[in-house]
């Protein structure tokens, strides 16, 4: 999709990184100075990268907790001084990177509501020119993956090579487990344009709920990801933001213990991990084969009940020849085997006929 061939710092370049996975944790918000330092120094024991918070907070709603802003600043470097390891925090406007890194900010991120918008990240790329800091990028919120690299593009183009994309799943229309869909499939195509790129993964804005942490992390590192973020807080129940997701630093210890980190050794070791990564794609699209099947097979219940309603028989024969005819040719032009969509479309004829005569008996029931 990018013409341009990016180079990125590996992370061993901005984090010392040789156990991997990276990990960053903290509280989704600064919310008062002890909170922040308490949280940071039970997080130091468990020997993460670095501390996050977020000092601005964009929210949907405007009168949700928006961040301390400007009073919370000067919490950073107490942080620094009580745990001596790096600051993260979101900016999203040129004013906040100029105060951010007067106030000793190690790592910025771009959370996914700027990431959407190209005049928010080139006035960011703008203040960032000159500055050596490494810029974490989270995915934009709607599951459009050139708004992603463009993103990640304007930021290399200010002089910032210590670049690393964060995955932190997207808004999608369908109803899923998840707060955010992870879709992972967008993400491992990122990594297809730009091999080279870090890329960590966001389990606590994809879950949306802190039991599924652990599973979606261990699947990030099942993709080779190189980092987790992971929103941590001394008493998550009384969040001021994101309550639901965030997990105690005892809880976090747990997560990471059980983590089992893929070593790529040798190249056999590569070789399963890419096999690995192909299965979890065809999960994906297998999980999306499903719904669609299911939206269908609702969509033949409500022609079924419609032609019910009219008193037309429920079954077309001339309708079922179109289908065995068209969706054969339709499969050829995509170069799938027609006779294999052949035997598919007789299986979902079959199970379209269950279905239709089921709405026969229920109405031979009422009468
Ligand atoms: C956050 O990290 O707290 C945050 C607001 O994230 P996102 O931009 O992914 O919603
Ligand atoms: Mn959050």
């Amino acid at each position: 999709m990018s013409k341009q061939k990016l180079t990125f710092n590996p992370l061993s370049a901005w984090a010392s990184n040789e156990k991997k996975p990276l990990i960053i944790s903290g509280p989704c918000s600064a919310e008062t100075e002890e909170q922040l330092v308490n949280t940071a120094l039970a997080l130091k024991k468990l020997n993460v990268h670095a501390i996050r918070a977020g000092i601005w907070k964009p929210r949907t709603r405007p009168n949700s907790f928006e961040g301390n802003g400007t009073i919370a600043l000067p919490w950073i470097k107490s942080v620094k001084e009580a745990t001596g390891l790096p600051f993260a925090t979101e900016v999203a406007t040129p004013q906040h990177i100029e105060e951010a890194l007067k106030y000793g900010a190690d790592i910025l991120w771009i959370g996914a509501r700027s990431t959407v918008n190209p005049f928010t990240v080139q006035d960011m790329a703008d203040a960032l020119k000159g500055v050596d800091i490494p810029v974490l990028i989270k995915n934009p919120i709607n599951p459009e993956l050139a708004l992603w690299i463009g993103a990640i593009e304007r930021i290399y183009n200010a002089g910032v090579r210590n670049i690393a994309a964060i995955h932190r799943g997207f808004s999608t229309q369908r109803k899923t487990k998840f707060r955010n869909e992870p879709l992972w499939g967008i993400a491992i195509e990122l990594k297809t344009v730009f091999p080279d790129l870090p890329i960590i993964c966001d389990p606590s804005h994809i879950t949306g709920k802190r039991t599924a942490i652990y599973e979606v992390s261990q699947k990030a590192l099942d993709l080779n990801y190189d980092g987790l973020m992971i929103e941590a807080h001394l008493d998550p129940d009384n969040a001021w933001s994101d309550a639901a997701q965030q997990v105690t630093p005892a809880a976090l210890e747990q997560i990471i213990s059980a983590l089992k980190i893929r070593q790529a050794t040798s190249q056999d070791a590569m070789f399963i991990n890419h096999l690995e990564e192909m299965r979890h794609q065809m999960d994906d699209i297998d999980r999306d084969l499903l719904e669609v099947l299911a939206q269908r097979m609702t969509m033949v219940q409500k022609a079924g009940e419609y032609k019910r309603e009219h008193n037309v028989a429920i079954f077309q024969q001339d309708r079922w020849a179109e289908i065995f005819k068209s969706r054969p040719e339709w499969a050829e032009k995509m170069n799938v085997n027609k006779d294999f969509v052949a035997d598919l479309f007789k299986l979902i004829h079959t199970e379209s006929i269950r279905i239709q005569t089921e709405i026969t008996e229920r109405e031979k029931l009422k009468a």
